[in-house]
């Protein structure tokens, strides 16, 4: 199991990044937090239940990376434990992917062009549905 060393200030930033994937999580009633391990590192956590998924690094480089890092860490927990897929396109009934906000209608992207995540459809040429944390706006 890995757990991994942040800095103050990298477990700073995926603080706020969990607060802002809550917002999109509160939908379904799950509810994440960053706890420490005993190795002195961090585990994002099913608060209810304190499943966390093992081999699984943290990273938060940035604002941005945060935000990768905690929804898609968010994702496979509540797929992982609460077998459900979460969040599912209100249009197509589909489990969204995460993908870069405002990525063109294909989901070619050239590395340069990593941005904030969004929560993205597959339908058709691929729909973006809405940036992290804004699910529910
Ligand atoms: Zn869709």
């Amino acid at each position: 199991m890995t757990d991994e060393p942040l800095s103050d200030a990298a477990a700073a930033r995926l603080r706020q990044a969990i607060t802002a994937v809550q917002r999109d999580l509160d939908v379904i009633g799950a509810e994440i937090g960053l706890v420490g391990a005993y190795s002195g590192g961090y585990r994002i956590v099913l608060t209810d239940t304190g499943d966390f998924l093992s081999g699984e690094p943290l990273y938060a480089d940035d604002e941005s990376d945060a935000l990768w890092c905690a929804a898609s860490n968010a994702q496979a927990l509540v797929n992982e434990f609460r077998w459900q897929v979460w969040p599912v396109c209100p249009e197509h009934d589909l489990g969204l992917h995460l993908w870069s906000a405002g990525a063109g209608p294909d989901w070619t992207l050239d590395h340069t062009d990593w941005n904030v995540p969004a929560w993205r459809c597959r339908a058709g040429k691929g729909h973006e549905v809405a940036l992290v944390g804004e699910l529910s706006r």
